[in-house]
């Protein structure tokens, strides 16, 4: 029964390709007898056109490369869903040609090379790169050129992002090689500055210990060693090397003078030598012919034999009185010479103590001292007026500190202000300035501060002191302190602010001490 209807399906078809005048391909044929028969119409899968199809398809990016791929694979399943996802998602990357007479080579391709469909507006691709490139190149001094290979690669790269018709995808490649390089010079230049210190370091601390005796030294390398130790900051380093130069100059001149007493002495004590030696030979002399006489005397028979010798032996002897009369005045206007010399010497050495306390540095706490902290002032005060920010003093004070000088010593003192410097120092960020102001009284200049923050950074400083004691022999000792902070006030005169803060300083110590008060 069913090859019946076959047949009588087969039959109608031919009637109808008759009818409707269609060519009798098999194909037609197919389709009109599934029609009669009422079976799905279903067309053959043209896998073979499909895949010259794929063959063909431009493969400019990934995202094509990846969606070509799909295509291929739904093919080789027959799969039609699979095809038309394929190449839905290949449109989604395929380059926008001519849809903007204004957009550059660049930014079309960049956005075919985007994984998502780019929204961003073209111009802004271009703006992007050449922001990267302005970025790399402000970078670049941080990177050093030691690396010369990577030097070159960073023109190339500056060079082929600033082309306009550059395309994003090799742009990409090169971005990535770069970072790779980057990270690597980034790492070197870490190492050589941690290198650098370290060899600073060594070198300070070596003529440190070569110059124990030389206290001026030995402070202005405290000095040093302190601002080469991270977390660097121009701003000391600006600091120290104005102390420096102006320390060098002042020393040149006193150890010159130094060095010329020096020869003096020198000079003194080869003709102090010489003298010596010339008594000697006159000694020696004068001997053998005490000898020569007293032989003459010995073989002499009468008195008349004896007048000659006496005579030449009171000769000698006068003689000999006479230049030892005349060495002993000229040693003793060297000795009187020498001693002057030697207050010189004393002097000098001295005056190079001065000079370098007159230097910026206090050369017990390291801290600035009054003439650095006049200058450091000055300077907080020009750029606060310049950026018309905000600038806070704090002046601090050791509270009962003639008493600890009293029980501990003077020695123990001298560690607690050490003590404080270091917690201070510690404690305050690196734009912060600390001043030795007097015997235990302390400035800090906060720049960027209003006057709340000031107090809540003594504040800090305040509770950091009291968690760090320090050992006095086996004693533990702890100090506090009492502060006021005063914000400088836009023409006020320097020291009209650290008077404020003295004044609230007072008020603290007043209230009870271990406080901090605002002006
Ligand atoms: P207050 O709590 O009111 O501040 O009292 P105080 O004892 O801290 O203050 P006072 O001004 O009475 O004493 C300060 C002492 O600091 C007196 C001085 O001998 C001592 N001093 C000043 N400079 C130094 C120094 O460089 N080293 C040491 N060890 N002591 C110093
Ligand atoms: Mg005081
Ligand atoms: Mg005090």
């Amino acid at each position: 029964m069913v090859e019946k209807r076959s047949f009588e399906i087969a039959r109608e078809t031919l009637k109808q390709l008759t009818a409707r005048k269609l060519v009798p391909t098999p194909a037609n044929y197919q389709s009109v007898y599934n029609e009669i028969a009422g079976i799905p119409s279903v067309q053959p899968f043209p896998a073979d056109f499909l895949r010259d199809l794929s063959q063909s398809l431009p493969l400019k990016t990934p995202g094509q490369q990846k969606q070509k791929g799909l295509l291929d694979y739904a093919i080789d399943r027959l799969s039609w869903d699979g095809v038309k996802a394929a190449l839905v998602g290949y449109g989604a990357f395929a380059p926008v040609v001519g849809s903007d007479a204004g957009t550059s080579p660049l930014a079309s391709s960049l956005s075919a090379n985007a994984e998502q469909p780019s929204s961003n507006p073209p111009a802004l691709t271009a703006e992007f790169f050449a922001q990267i490139a302005r970025l790399i190149e402000y970078a670049q001094p941080a990177l050093g050129t030691d690396d010369e290979r990577f030097v070159e690669q960073t023109g190339f790269l500056l060079q082929a992002m600033r082309k306009p018709d550059a395309d994003a995808y090799t742009l990409k490649t090169m971005l990535v090689n770069y970072s790779h390089r980057l990270s690597f010079a980034a790492e070197d230049q870490a190492e050589i500055r941690k290198g650098l210190l370290k060899l600073l370091h060594l070198i300070f601390t070596n003529i440190g210990e070569l110059s124990l005796d030389e206290q001026w030294l030995k402070g202005q390398m405290d000095a040093l060693m302190s601002v080469s130790t991270p977390p660097l900051s121009l701003r000391r380093m600006d600091e120290l090397e104005r102390l420096l130069t102006d320390v060098i100059f002042k020393q040149k001149d006193a150890k010159y003078k130094w060095l010329e007493a020096q020869d003096e002495m020198r000079r003194m004590l080869a003709a102090f030598i010489e003298r010596l030696a010339q008594m000697t030979q006159s000694t020696g002399t004068f001997q053998s012919k005490l000898e020569e006489s007293a032989r003459l005397i010995e073989q002499a028979r009468s008195i008349a034999d004896i007048a000659p010798v006496l005579k030449e032996v009171v000769g000698t002897t006068r003689n000999m009185a006479q230049e030892s009369q005349l060495s002993r005045e000229q040693l003793g206007a060297m000795q009187e010479r020498a001693k002057q010399t030697e207050v010189e010497l004393a002097k000098l050495h001295k005056e190079l103590d001065r000079v370098s306390l007159q230097a910026r540095h206090d050369a017990l706490t390291g801290a600035l001292n009054r003439k650095g902290l006049d200058e450091a002032l000055n300077r907080e005060i020009s750029t606060m007026r310049r950026n018309e920010s905000v600038l806070s003093v704090a002046l601090l004070d050791i509270d009962n500190f003639k008493k600890l000088n009293d029980t501990l010593g003077h020695a123990t003192g001298d560690v607690a202000l050490t003590h404080l410097a270091g917690v201070a120092k510690e404690c305050m960020r690196p734009q912060d300035t600390l001043a030795r102001y007097g015997g235990e009284e302390f400035v800090i200049l906060l720049p960027d501060t209003p006057l709340d923050k000031g107090i809540e950074a003594m504040t800090r400083l305040q509770r950091e002191l009291t968690k760090r004691f320090f050992l006095a022999g086996t004693e533990k000792v702890l100090i506090t302190f009492s502060a006021g902070v005063a914000q400088v006030a836009a023409e006020e005169e320097p020291a009209d602010a650290i008077r404020r803060a003295d004044q609230a300083m007072y008020l603290a110590k007043r209230a009870g001490k271990n406080r901090v008060l605002g002006a």
